[in-house]
């Protein structure tokens, strides 16, 4: 651990504010967009918005997404000048809440776009939205043929849609035939809402040109994701995992580890116990095929992974990196967000947005 083991708590989220503004200015200049928001639902995809969003505030980002009211009175607090859309929209009868925190929702269908416009009709003020139309996800979104009918209509102007977005279903997959049939919908969109500023690029959106228009809207990447999956990734890491070594004991072949005799040593073996479980946010599905870094050695996880421990296969770790205290790295050390997503059958969006409570968090900037 880079410092003391937690006290207290089994372990340590380190969070890195610098590389997270270092990634908002790459992705900034990759998108090539007027303007580079930042989303941040999910408490920053786990990150905390509290301390999020003032860095990339800070940065020069004055855009934020997020899902839900409740994430966006958080975002407000934080960033008390920003605009802050919450894609989610916003259910019936919200909107006064809505207004009173000056946020704007992002509108799917006729019934948000219609009950905005009324809001607006009634103060006598017209407050922005953004308008979302659905090029292929079938999830959000007005449909292409209701976007482009919608287009002229005084609702526009009565329900103060300043943004029309859209969002991309495969960026993240190179040369997929999809992304190009939403970003010729999107052109499409985009000519009949002259006058109105766009936005279609997710993270991995933000490295195509085809998905360039008014304003980037990237997520993932911003906190160390790969926003180009087989590539190199250009994103420097955010997040750091560690927690500590509580036991260390050795086994003999034939002997088994953890809840329900999981794992059999196949020869004399070296087991180390952490101070982590799935209570904390990690995966226990990563049982079998997780690993963690101790003394700089990957170590495969045995045994199920419990509530609170995971039982490490050290004896592949050199000596002096194992004694009660000592560190082992779960996400950092080379051992990246994907691929912790991956060791657990699911992406590093899940690993982010699970990051537990149960943590020691320290942010560094
Ligand atoms: C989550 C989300 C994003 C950000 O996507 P990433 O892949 O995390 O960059 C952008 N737009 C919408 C509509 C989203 O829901």
């Amino acid at each position: 651990m880079s410092e003391s083991s937690p006290i207290g708590h089994g372990g340590r989220l380190t969070i890195d504010l610098a590389a997270l503004r270092a990634n908002w200015r790459v992705l900034a200049q990759a998108a090539e967009c007027p303007e580079t928001a930042a989303v941040i639902k999910a408490d920053a995809y786990g990150c905390g918005i509290a301390r999020a969003a003032p860095a990339l505030w800070a940065e020069g980002c004055r855009t934020f997404f997020v899902a839900h009211l409740s994430e966006a009175l958080t975002a407000r607090e934080a960033v008390p000048e920003a605009a802050i859309y919450v894609l989610n929209g916003f259910p019936p009868g919200r909107a006064p809440a809505y207004r009173a925190a000056a946020l704007r929702p992002v509108l799917g269908s006729h019934d948000e776009i219609a009950e905005w416009a009324a809001a607006n009709r009634d103060e006598g003020v017209i407050r922005p939205a953004a308008l979302h139309v659905d090029t292929g996800m079938n999830r959000l979104g007005l449909s292409v043929p209701e976007g482009l009918g919608l287009a002229g209509d005084p609702l526009v102007r009565q329900a103060g849609i300043d943004l029309l977005m859209s969002h991309l279903v495969s960026a993240e997959v190179e040369h997929d035939p999809l992304t190009d049939h939403q970003a010729a919908a999107f052109a499409r969109l985009r000519a009949a809402y002259p006058g109105i500023r766009a936005s279609l690029a997710n993270s991995s959106g933000d490295f195509l040109p085809s998905c360039r228009a008014d304003l980037a809207r990237p997520g993932y990447a911003l906190y160390g994701g790969n926003p180009r999956p087989g590539r190199d990734n250009p994103m420097r890491p955010v997040v750091r995992l560690e927690a500590g070594i509580l036991q260390i004991r050795e086994v003999a072949a034939g002997e088994t580890a953890g809840y329900n005799a999981r794992w059999t040593a196949p020869g004399p073996r070296r087991l180390a116990t952490l101070s982590l479980g799935y209570a904390d946010g990690f995966p226990r599905a990563s049982t079998g095929r997780g690993e963690a870094v101790v003394g700089g050695a990957r170590c495969p996880f045995v045994g199920n992974v419990s509530m609170d421990l995971i039982i490490l296969d050290v004896t592949g770790a050199p000596r002096e990196a194992l004694f009660r205290g000592a560190p082992a790295t779960l996400i950092g050390d080379g051992l990246d967000l994907d691929a912790v997503g991956r060791s657990a059958g699911t992406i590093g969006y899940e690993i982010l947005t699970n990051l537990g409570r149960r943590y020691e968090r320290i942010y560094r900037d």
